[in-house]
């Protein structure tokens, strides 16, 4: 008997979960109030039961990872979102870092011997990385290398882009398109409703201009991710309309692949004094993500964000993809407090941490088409014998 039928069969289970947990069986999709009151409600053993029912009717015990590297052209930005631990301000120049394109395919071309299939390019906002800027950058890193997956900037740097080049945003990224970018990944987003979003990020693009630049990016045949920032000063029904909203917008585009929930950090931000939700809270989290998100393929958390282990534990909480290999190129967890101070993995440790949980490796492109089963792939380093024999006493 499946586990979510032992959930069903239990005759003491309050009737509200028990209508949600026989939806989920039926391939239902719940209703907003349902999202609510699981966040309010419902308990983690019964969130894990649901989720990873959904997680292995859509996968199975296949596990994502991709091997990719991260450009971060600035860390200045115009914006002033009050969680961000990462930005300096425009008037902290000094003590920031603003990239020119030669710079770029410098990083760019580091990579030029390793097996990475995507570069993921994502920081500040700053006026010279303007349109004529990236066109450059994607055109000269397409010309030098074709075959790696340009996933770059997200609606906040976008919005900014387009509008000081006075294009709409079908014509912006249709330009960036042609100049050889491949897909969005899926920041900026935050909490979408306008009383949690005025509070942290006021100043930058409205939910309505981050969800117009996506659906304009699934309209030229891109696809693109989606965030959400949790744990903060939102309560759960903004959680809930944020992923309303996205799951409408999937509705009418499908242009989505993953949603990733993002873990609020207080380190060295101007939110420092608002506590971190728990771990159990994080798991909740991804299960109800899972459970609500019904039209969205993927669910990913970010192995470098929560740690090795929780994330290990999120692949029973309704998560099957756990982003890449990043080799240490990205300050943007690590300036936030995330436990993971120097992230890198080889894929050998990816593997191993996948398998350890007794699930599948899969190594994908940014695309999700298969680049290796690892399945059943032994590395050299697993025939060395991993501890020593003791001399045998006759
Ligand atoms: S979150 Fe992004 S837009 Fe906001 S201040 Fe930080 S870098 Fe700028």
């Amino acid at each position: 008997m499946q586990t979510l039928d032992i959930l069903l069969s239990n005759s003491g289970l309050d009737p509200n979960l028990k209508a949600i947990a026989q939806k989920v069986k039926n391939n239902e999709r719940i209703t907003f109030d349902e999202g609510v009151y699981l966040y309010e409600k419902a308990e983690l053993s019964y969130l894990g039961i649901l989720a990873n029912y959904i997680r292995e009717q859509k996968h199975g015990d296949r596990t994502y990872f991709n091997r990719n590297f991260h450009i971060e052209p600035t860390n200045i930005c115009v914006y002033d979102c009050k969680f961000c631990s990462y930005s300096r301000m425009i008037k902290q120049r000094e003590e920031g870092w603003e990239m020119d394109v030669e710079g770029m395919i410098d990083i760019l071309k580091k990579y030029d011997n390793e097996p990475v299939t995507e570069v993921h390019i994502t920081g500040g906002v700053v006026p010279k990385q303007n349109l004529e800027f990236y066109s450059e950058f994607f055109k000269r890193a397409k010309a030098h290398r074709p075959e790696l997956h340009i996933k770059a900037l997200t609606p906040v740097e976008y919005y900014y882009i387009f509008k000081k080049a006075k294009l709409s945003h079908y014509d912006g990224m249709k330009h960036l398109k042609e100049a050889g970018l491949d897909s969005m990944p899926g920041g900026g987003a935050e909490i979408f409703h306008p009383e949690i979003r005025q509070q942290i990020a006021a100043d930058k693009c409205t939910a309505e201009q981050w969800l117009d630049i996506h659906e304009q990016a699934h309209k030229l045949g891109m696809r693109s991710n989606a965030t959400m920032l949790y744990g903060h000063i939102e309560q759960f029904w903004h959680r809930v309309d944020h992923m309303e909203q996205l799951r409408q917008l999937q509705d009418k585009t499908g242009g989505f692949q993953a949603f990733i929930p993002l873990k609020f950090r207080n380190q060295n931000n101007q939110m420092s004094h608002v506590p971190e939700v728990s771990v159990i809270e994080d798991l909740r989290n991804y299960a109800i993500a899972r459970i609500y998100l019904d039209n969205f393929d993927h669910i990913k958390a970010y192995w470098a964000m929560i740690s090795r282990e929780t994330a290990q534990l999120s692949l029973n909480f309704g998560v099957d993809d756990i982003d890449g290999t990043l080799d240490d190129t990205t300050k943007i967890y690590s300036m936030a407090g995330a436990e993971e101070q120097t992230p890198a993995m080889s894929t050998k440790e990816l593997v191993d941490l996948i398998k350890h949980v007794n699930r599948k490796p899969i190594e994908r492109d940014t695309l999700y088409n298969v680049v290796t089963d690892y399945t059943d792939v032994v590395f050299e380093e697993d025939n060395k014998p991993s501890y020593y024999k003791l001399p045998v006493v006759n």
